[in-house]
């Protein structure tokens, strides 16, 4: 993994190189735009999928990643499909913690109907933890991201239940532009005649903004309580 000069100020753990730019693409490059230094770590390679092979995936990624906004990433390189929260695993991504040193990190939402995603979760709280233990074999000083936030790119039919979401108005059809770069998982091989997930994220995107009173926006989710500096960035 090439490590970053300067330690990231936010880590976007994706567990198929696609979920970081569904769920908070606008948000990765509004916050680039503000000067953060955010990177995303993606689990695994995505494949195999219907129509996807890893060097289709591997150019797609780098497409989409230009467009918003070249956050530093890599990939862990841990099994599609089959990922799990084994200690192995854990392991590994505490180790990955330890040499970025986010101070804030990006999880997938905790309910999902992919496997992969669940376990990514989990695999991102448990390596958090593990990253601050002294004493143990896992390689680099001991470090703990100070927060978890998480975004949505989930395989349920639900509607979020966020506990705030993130003005993306100007940042929107970057992302969406970026999503296209997923030919072989976004654009060839859906439907005909209804709509299909990038339609999907841009409605819900839609209505997001609508709640909050812009254009568009991105809903997180926290299982703590969120502590506010001020008031001063609170929309309409
Ligand atoms: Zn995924």
């Amino acid at each position: 993994m090439d490590i970053p000069q300067k330690p990231l100020d936010a880590l976007v753990v994706s567990p198929h190189p696609d979920d970081a730019e569904l769920g908070m693409g606008g948000t990765i490059l509004r916050l680039i735009r503000q000067g953060w230094h955010v990177g995303i770590l993606d689990l695994t390679s995505g494949e195999p999928t219907p129509l996807g092979s890893v060097e289709t995936r591997t150019r797609e990624t780098a497409e989409a990643n230009a467009r918003i906004g070249e956050p530093w990433r890599a990939n862990l390189g841990l099994p599609n499909r089959s990922l799990e929260p084994t200690l192995e695993h854990r392991r590994a991504l505490a180790g990955a913690f330890r040499r970025l040193r986010p101070r804030l990190l990006f999880a997938p939402f905790w309910e999902d109907a992919h496997p992969d995603h669940t376990a990514a979760t989990r695999l991102v709280e448990d390596a958090r933890f593990w990253g601050k233990l002294s004493k143990s074999d896992i390689p680099g000083e001991p470090f703990h991201p100070s927060r978890i936030l998480y975004y949505f790119s989930v395989h349920l039919k639900i509607v979020e239940r966020p506990s705030f979401v993130v003005d993306v108005s100007d940042q929107h059809e970057a992302k969406l532009d970026a999503l296209r770069c997923y030919r072989s998982q976004l654009v060839d091989n859906q439907p005909e005649g209804r709509p299909g997930v990038i339609d999907a994220v841009a409605d819900r995107a839609r209505f997001w903004g609508h709640l909050a009173g812009v254009r568009f926006a991105e809903p997180f989710a926290s299982r703590e309580p969120i502590g506010l500096a001020g008031l001063g960035d609170l929309l309409p």
